[in-house]
């Protein structure tokens, strides 16, 4: 069987090395031209995640991604802070947690050596449809059409073939717009380094102004320790930090900026917002080069709104059909596993049965979808509740209650 996957990201890559390794006849498509040239931050994996993934690609793949990969076990419990920098409260112990952070790059890189020669890079895909003998078939901008027997999209939030599917777009704009950015654990003041401590923490301010801090270390908290199998970008205990903020034409505009510009930009808008001046420490310290903005887009949260197309010999997973904003570090995961399970279904199948092995994928891709995107919406919800008269009223005295509170309990 020849199935051909359109985009190469996270889902795309992950399922054409899993459909390599079990003898499919594989392509997989992207328009960058690099797979290294992708946003610097991290990406979380779950037990579940890793379990699919180790299902898609070969044992020595999954050894060098751990080796490179931080352990959330190995890590402090998550903190909550106001604006002030003032802790609020604590996240769930993390040492039962298996959980394992990752750079976006490492695992990118790692994926496509998987897939290896089946990867075509700088194809931009303009639809998809069905050939003369009506399989499905592939169109891109600048190269001949490809047919085959089963097409996905894994093309990401404005997904061309989900597009083409569902008659539509599969997602919107959540309301929120983030830039990231990361910084040495060591390029910060011996002060901000004890009030941050080798943890991830959020802090939300009045006028939905969010700033989440990502520790990652995976040397000091390597998942696997196998320093010679070691491939990170990351080299050392590093901040990946996320500014939040409410879309408007204001905060929309800052995405023109790059570097050090858009860094000045962003302390303009936590200033303004009343920040304290050591908790955006994060933000001056950080490598203006990695400095980037992203617009969170998500779809439905009702399971029954993903994917509502009948299911055929053209499909799609990942973000293409349940677009999930970072704020619960889930989306990856969920492509992952989405990849694993086409497989599974469509390794099960033969001949006219491929219709039905990809509606139950689809089946399990919409309760997966749903779950992942229920939980990233309650932080977007809770983010743009602040920016309510009433929610950053709420803030403005309510945080202050919460840190004397929580500074009697310590
Ligand atoms: C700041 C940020 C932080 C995040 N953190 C986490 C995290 O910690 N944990 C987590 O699990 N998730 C995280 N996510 C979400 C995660 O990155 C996505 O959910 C995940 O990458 C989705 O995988 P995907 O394969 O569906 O899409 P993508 O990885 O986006 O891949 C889509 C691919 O399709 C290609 N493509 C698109 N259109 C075309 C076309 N027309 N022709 C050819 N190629 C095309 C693109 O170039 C891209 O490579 C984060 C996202 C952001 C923005």
């Amino acid at each position: 069987m020849r199935v051909v996957v359109v985009g190469g990201g996270i889902g795309g890559l992950a399922l054409g090395a899993g459909l390599r390794r079990r003898g499919f006849e594989v392509a997989v498509f992207d328009r960058d031209t690099d797979v290294a040239a992708t946003g610097g931050y991290h990406i979380t994996l779950d037990k579940r995640a890793q379990s699919a993934l180790g299902d898609l690609v070969e044992p020595t793949i999954m050894r060098r991604l751990l080796a490179s990969g931080s352990a959330l076990r190995l890590r402090e419990r998550d903190a909550f802070w106001d604006r002030r920098g003032r802790l609020l409260g604590h996240g769930p112990d993390l040492g039962g947690s298996g959980s394992v952070d990752v750079d976006r790059i490492t695992l990118r890189v790692l994926l496509a050596e998987a897939v290896g020669d089946g990867l075509h890079l700088g194809c931009s895909v303009s639809g998809v449809g069905l050939d003369d003998d009506g399989a499905p078939r592939v169109l891109f901008t600048d190269r001949a059409p490809v047919s085959a027997d089963l097409v996905v999209g894994a093309d990401g939030t404005h997904s061309v073939v989900a597009r083409h599917l569902a008659g539509g777009p599969t997602s919107s704009p959540a309301g929120i717009i983030g830039f990231s950015g990361r910084t040495l654990l060591h390029d910060l003041s011996p002060g901000e380094q004890r009030r941050l401590r080798p943890r991830s923490g959020l802090a939300v301010g009045p006028r939905g102004a969010a700033l989440y801090v990502g520790f990652l270390d995976p040397v000091g908290n390597a998942a696997l320790v196998a320093p010679e199998l070691r491939m990170s970008v990351t080299t050392g205990p590093t901040y990946i930090w996320g500014a939040m903020f409410p879309e408007s034409a204001a905060t929309d505009s800052l995405r023109d900026l790059r570097g050090g510009e858009l860094k000045t930009a962003l302390l303009g808008r936590f200033r303004e917002r009343g920040w304290a001046e050591h908790t955006l420490e994060v933000i001056t310290r950080a490598d203006p080069q990695s400095v980037a903005g992203f617009r969170f887009n998500a779809a439905s949260t009702r399971a029954d709104d993903l994917a509502p197309w009948p299911a055929g010999r053209i499909t799609a997973l990942g973000d293409a059909v349940h677009a999930t904003p970072p704020t619960a570090g889930m989306g990856a995961g969920a492509a992952i596993r989405d990849a694993a399970s086409l497989l599974e279904h469509v390794g099960n199948a033969t001949g006219g049965t491929l219709t039905d092995a990809v509606g139950q994928f689809e089946a399990g891709m919409r309760r997966r979808g749903s779950e992942v995107l229920t939980l990233a919406m309650k932080t977007v919800r809770w983010i743009l509740a602040t920016d309510t008269t009433l929610g950053a009223a709420a803030t403005v005295v309510g945080t202050p209650i919460l840190a004397a509170a929580a500074r009697l309990r310590r």
